[in-house]
């Protein structure tokens, strides 16, 4: 059986864990959280890193730093996890969704230019499967417009766009650590913070609306409620978990693009014949083997493909009914442009096993299977 996605785990989680416990200190912002932000803050560059609960939270931050307010508009992928939105919907905006590429599925800056009005506030790329977006062009938008920018970086942590690391490209960029990701802590994520002037309010914001963070740095003598806020702080057992991920990135990555690269070089014959599309990785960028999809002819023929990989034990996936056509996507948010490749591409995207312990033979018997059906 080969499963979709097994959690990554290394030992040395163990050992730290073992050490938060025998420290007594469990809550948040201790030893383990605080090496954690240092290493994001190393990979990405960025001059603050803060844990969050999950990418979902580290969302929610971000639209409350960016100060969205009812009846703002933000500009976003309909081709993207709901999160994506929510953060923004939950602050009263309207989510308005752009076409993507369809050779990345990422925003189409084109489509992002002609969504927006007077009202658009922000901008909220997702750089999907870890392939960064044409930030380029989005980065001279948001100049151009005084809009703000946040980007989903949940699958892309590592990933580069002409050496810059994604998450700090932006206001505020976003990571998550759910157990599908390159890096886990069961749930949690983060927030990169790019704008020295956003560190102290996102402090405050993370630690519910007080100074608390200044109090313990001896700043101020007493910590009190100063903004809005809200509890955004992981335990220390999750940053513990993650710690010894984000200090083995390296090894962890590397055994994901053998595997990616696997799949790459077994399924080129079969993008030559026509049967299928592979991912595409653009000039400029490297990625972060988070995933690996293909596209086939459309819907039904992945159906098929998907019953004739379970049959031999393999389990493969797709993801993201277009939030527009979704229920809350209708009442919150509304397509602008045409949707010429974010419905019909969602339909025929199958994302591939690739998981940390997968094994060389695992990634042969999946090409193997996929040869076997278009044979
Ligand atoms: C995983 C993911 C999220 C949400 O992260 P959680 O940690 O599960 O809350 C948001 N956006 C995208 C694009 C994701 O892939």
């Amino acid at each position: 059986m080969i499963p979709f996605n097994i959690p990554p785990y290394v030992p040395q989680s163990s050992e730290y864990i073992a050490q938060v416990i025998a420290g007594r200190k469990i809550c948040g912002d201790g030893e383990f959280t605080k090496r954690c932000n240092r290493e994001l803050e190393k990979i990405t560059g960025a001059p603050k890193a803060l844990l969050t609960t999950s990418g979902t939270s580290a969302l929610e931050l971000a639209a409350l730093l960016l100060d969205i307010q009812p009846g703002d508009e933000v500009i976003l992928p309909s081709f993207t996890f709901v999160s994506t939105a929510n953060a923004f919907v939950l602050r009263g905006a309207k989510a308005i969704f752009a076409d993507v590429c369809p050779d990345t599925m990422n925003l189409d800056p084109d489509c992002v230019k002609k969504a927006i009005t007077a009202k658009t506030k922000a901008i909220a790329p997702v750089h999907y499967a870890g392939v960064c977006c044409e930030m380029d062009a989005l980065r001279s938008l948001a100049k151009e417009y005084h809009l703000g920018m946040v980007e989903d970086a949940a699958q892309a942590i590592t990933s580069t766009y002409h050496g810059e690391a994604a998450g700090a490209m932006s206001d505020v960029g976003c990571f998550s650590f759910h157990e599908t990701k390159n890096f886990s802590m069961g749930e949690g994520g983060a927030v990169i913070l790019n704008d020295d002037a956003m560190v102290e309010r996102a402090e405050i914001l993370r630690e519910k609306g007080t100074d608390r963070s200044r109090f313990y740095r001896g700043q101020v003598d007493k910590y009190t409620w100063v903004d809005i806020g809200s509890s955004f702080l992981p335990s220390e057992l999750n940053a513990a978990y993650l710690l010894a991920q984000l200090e083995q990135r390296d090894e962890i990555t590397a055994k994901r693009m053998a595997r990616w690269m696997e799949y790459d070089d077994g399924l080129a014959d079969l993008e030559c014949k026509g049967r299928l599309e592979r991912m595409k990785i653009p000039e400029g960028c490297t990625h972060n083997a988070h995933m690996y999809y293909i596209k086939l002819r459309d819907q039904e023929e992945r159906s098929r493909l998907i019953a004739y990989l379970k049959e031999r034990d393999i389990c493969a996936v797709f993801h993201y009914i277009p939030l527009h056509s979704a229920k809350a996507g209708l009442r919150f948010g509304s397509f602008v442009g045409e949707d010429r490749f974010t419905t019909r591409d969602s339909e025929r995207l199958l994302r591939l096993p690739l998981y940390y312990e997968m094994t060389t033979a695992d990634s042969a018997k999946v090409i193997e299977a996929i040869h076997g059906f278009f044979a």
